[in-house]
């Protein structure tokens, strides 16, 4: 028996942007500030299950979407990731790191090292700006 798949049935996600294929959108995990996803909306597992042209349009997404966090949020690193092992739906994370952040140099999923200082405000909206502007 297989359960439902999360990103299939999502319903509470703050969408930043969508388009026929993917959503961004804002993952507003306080821990995690700036943290986005780009989600491809049929359920497919695997990059090479799409086409070249959706392959390439899913990644312009994913660019898009550091090049804005690293203009407005001027992070130390930013995190790209595409695991899957834990929901097989094909989905990019973009999470910006900076040397302060609770983890670093780790991934956001080890164990913390220290707290959190200097956490940076996020202008959710603006991301949203600029996805559309970026993205059409
Ligand atoms: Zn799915």
């Amino acid at each position: 028996m297989t359960s439902p798949c999360p990103l299939c049935t999502a319903s509470d996600e703050e969408i930043l942007y969508l388009s026929d294929l993917y959503r961004v959108i804002f993952v507003n995990d306080p821990d995690w500030p700036g943290f986005c996803r780009v989600i491809l909306n049929d359920h497919m597992s695997e990059m090479t299950d799409l086409t070249m042209e959706d392959r390439s349009a899913i990644m312009r997404a994913v660019y898009a979407t550091e090049l804005i966090l690293r203009d407005l949020l001027h992070p130390d690193k930013i995190n790209l990731a595409s695991l899957g092992n834990v929901v097989p739906h094909i989905h990019w994370h973009v999470i910006p790191r900076w040397k302060n952040d609770s983890h670093f140099p780790d991934p956001i999923w080890a164990s913390p090292k220290r707290p959190w200082s200097n956490k940076p405000a996020v202008d959710q909206q603006e991301i949203a700006n600029r996805l559309k502007a970026s993205l059409g």
